[in-house]
């Protein structure tokens, strides 16, 4: 499979994992919006949000709601964007489904 995300998940391409579990795999961006910028997606190859079923997309939403406290927790920030990109159009430039977690911080100029 010739995917960016699937060469991150298998290892061959290197990138820093934050967390893994069977289903889903989240790494840091590595053109950050803002420091912790992670990316979290199913391990399993889908191009798009709305190409999942309802069952994995709460498994996607169950681990975004896992690692996102850790983040916040972690870099104690007052809060974060969550967001998804669906197609190219809409700003999606790595064809497999992945949500972005941003941590915003006072007067972060919208996290750039
Ligand atoms: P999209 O624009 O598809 O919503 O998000 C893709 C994200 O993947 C971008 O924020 C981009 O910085 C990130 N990205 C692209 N290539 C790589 C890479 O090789 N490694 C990592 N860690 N992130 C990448």
């Amino acid at each position: 499979m010739d995917c960016l995300f699937c060469k991150i998940i298998s290892g061959e391409i290197p990138s820093h994992k934050i967390y893994e579990d069977e289903f889903v795999y989240a790494f840091l961006d590595i053109y950050p919006c803002s420091e912790g910028h992670t990316i979290i997606l199913p391990k399993e190859h889908i191009p798009r949000y709305t190409n999942m079923e309802e069952t994995d997309s709460a498994s996607l939403f169950k681990a975004v709601n896992k690692v996102a406290k850790v983040v916040e927790r972690t870099l104690n920030v007052p809060g974060l964007n969550i967001g998804i990109n669906n197609g190219e159009v809409a700003g999606q430039s790595v064809p497999h489904v992945h949500v972005h977690i941003i941590p915003r911080r006072e007067n972060d100029n919208g996290g750039s």
